[in-house]
């Protein structure tokens, strides 16, 4: 591994615990614990990401060797690393819960790379001072759905952390799947994830809650010298840097969440602990994506009586977790006015980038509202596929005699192409053309821009279901197929055009296809 080179600003800047391990305990003062993984008893490389490991400075023949299983299992520790948990607390479902911090996340060390520094983070490598109750370790389930989808996301063209590898630890974990009194044994599994920086809002929250003002001061200015170069304009940072700062946080969140709307993806547990403070997608758990048009769905059945986290709540939620970002950030500003303007820009920012975003996805050139209401109306009124339906929509032409006929594969239920429904789509398809007339499009270009927009292949849930099926009996090769796929999930793939398919009609009800606990 003499491609890693680890140069650890993090741990070497920031203070520490005076006490090392995991036993558990609140962490004042701190950034983080100095906590090594555990051991696992026969670590077994399941997948890794060949794209990943060069980003890092791996070769193919280091990826194949013991050495990796046995670092990115948490088996071993290489000189240079210098394993941590770090400390933060969160609002989760709109209630401070206190210290929360790394509870099965174990940092090794940051890199260097020719594009910058990057954190390593095992997820699942065993217990911290922060595991509260819990185990410290991750499920095979959930830890496959974290290593495709981080995949998934990022070749979608979203920013996320990404992930290195997936590898079993040979354990058995204890869950209780569906949260119903029957807990069972499952396989467990480690992922190497990989990102420049997993702080999130609530590192900045923790510090206020405890009015630890001067290392909050310390802290941020830790982060903006480390992840926002560009605005450290300063030797000594002031309010002017901080509220730079909180700006583009609010814009990359804007931008992030945008995007999450364009491919249907619902975040689940948009808890503040779970907003990544560089605008990655960060966290994947009771995670899901849109089949049917249905904006009030969630995946997290913990949530299923309230819906805060679903689809179309997704930006009001962004901003909610600002206000608490800037209510951490306010100390060291002193004035809270400069920080509500922040906050209503980001209403704006947030809604001219959506609109930009809807308008490419149906190929216009100019954003029209009363066009792309109604036509979100009209699907979400009936069960239509959202992938395939914006998929299918740039092959829409005055030349067909039934102009929705391209749109029937999107129609969960033919009787409703058929009936009224069918109608009103039709009425809506006569407009569209005519708006693209009338704003000069040329076929070509339409149909180019809606491809480049509109994914053809998602992480759909029941494919997650059906890889994690076969790899718990052991076979692993779906898994791969899959991530092949969702590497170019923009273009056309002949040979796995299966995959791209609507959800099948057993998947409807299925736990882990259309419902998720936060069991993980
Ligand atoms: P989440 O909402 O899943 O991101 O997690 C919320 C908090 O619970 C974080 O502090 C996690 O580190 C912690 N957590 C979740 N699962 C476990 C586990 N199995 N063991 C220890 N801590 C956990
Ligand atoms: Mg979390």
């Amino acid at each position: 591994m003499q491609g890693l080179k680890f140069n650890n600003q993090f741990t070497s800047e920031l203070p520490s615990d005076p006490n090392d391990g995991p036993a558990e305990r609140l962490v004042s003062n701190a950034l983080f614990a100095r906590v090594a993984p555990k051991k696992p008893t026969s670590p077994y490389l399941i997948h890794y990401s060949p794209e990943v490991a060069k980003k890092i400075g791996l070769t193919v023949s280091e990826c194949a060797s013991k050495d990796f299983v046995d670092l990115f299992s948490g088996s071993k520790i290489m000189p240079g690393m210098d394993p941590h948990a770090t400390c933060y607390g969160g609002h989760q479902f709109g209630n401070w819960a206190g210290q929360l911090g790394d509870g099965r996340a174990i940092n090794l060390g940051e890199i260097d790379t020719e594009e910058g520094h990057l954190m390593l983070q095992l997820k699942g490598a065993g217990p911290t001072p922060f595991s509260r109750n819990a185990d410290g370790f991750a499920v095979l389930r959930s830890s496959l759905r974290e290593y495709l989808c981080s995949e998934a996301m990022h070749h979608l063209g979203i920013r996320t952390t990404r992930a290195l590898s997936l590898v079993g630890t040979g354990e058995q974990v204890m869950r209780d799947f569906l949260y119903d009194g029957h807990p069972a044994l499952e396989r467990g599994a480690v992922v190497c994830r990989v990102s420049s920086s997993f702080v999130r809002f609530g590192h900045f929250q923790i510090l206020q809650a405890r009015q630890e003002i001067d290392l909050l001061k310390r802290f941020t200015d830790f982060i903006i010298k480390r992840e926002y170069t560009h605005l450290a304009t300063k030797e000594k940072l002031d309010h002017e840097n901080y509220l730079a700062f909180f700006s583009e946080v609010s814009e990359r969140t804007a931008e992030m969440v945008v995007n999450w709307m364009r491919v249907g993806f619902v975040h689940g547990v948009m808890n503040t602990d779970n907003l990544s403070i560089i605008g990655e997608t960060i966290d994947y758990g009771p995670y899901g994506f849109l089949d049917d048009f249905n904006p009030d769905w969630t995946p997290n059945t913990t949530d299923s009586a309230h819906r805060r986290y679903r689809y179309s709540n997704q930006a009001g939620i962004a901003q909610w977790n600002l206000m608490q970002l800037a209510n951490a950030l306010l100390p060291l500003v002193g004035d809270s006015k400069p920080f509500e303007e922040e906050l209503s820009k980001f209403a704006q920012i947030y809604q001219s980038k959506w609109e930009n975003m809807m308008a490419q996805k149906l190929g216009l050139k100019k954003f029209n509202e009363s066009l792309v209401q109604s036509l979100l109306t009209q699907i979400s009124a009936i069960e239509i596929d959202m992938t395939i339906f914006f998929q299918r929509l740039s092959l829409v032409s005055d030349a067909d005699s039934d102009s929705i006929a391209p749109l029937k594969d999107a129609f969960y239920n033919q009787d409703d192409a058929r009936g009224n429904h069918g109608d009103e789509l039709r009425k809506w398809v006569k407009c569209y053309l005519s708006e693209i007339r009338d704003q000069g499009i040329e076929t070509g270009k339409r149909v180019t821009m809606m491809r480049e927009t509109n994914p053809r292949f998602i992480f759909r849930n029941y494919l997650a279901q059906l890889a994690i099926d076969d790899a718990n009996q052991g076979d692993f090769g779906f898994l791969d197929n899959l991530l092949q796929v969702l590497r170019n999930p923009y273009s056309e793939q002949p040979k796995s055009e299966n995959l791209a398919e609507k959800r099948p009609e057993w998947a409807r009800e299925r736990a882990g296809c259309s419902m998720l606990s936060c069991s993980s």
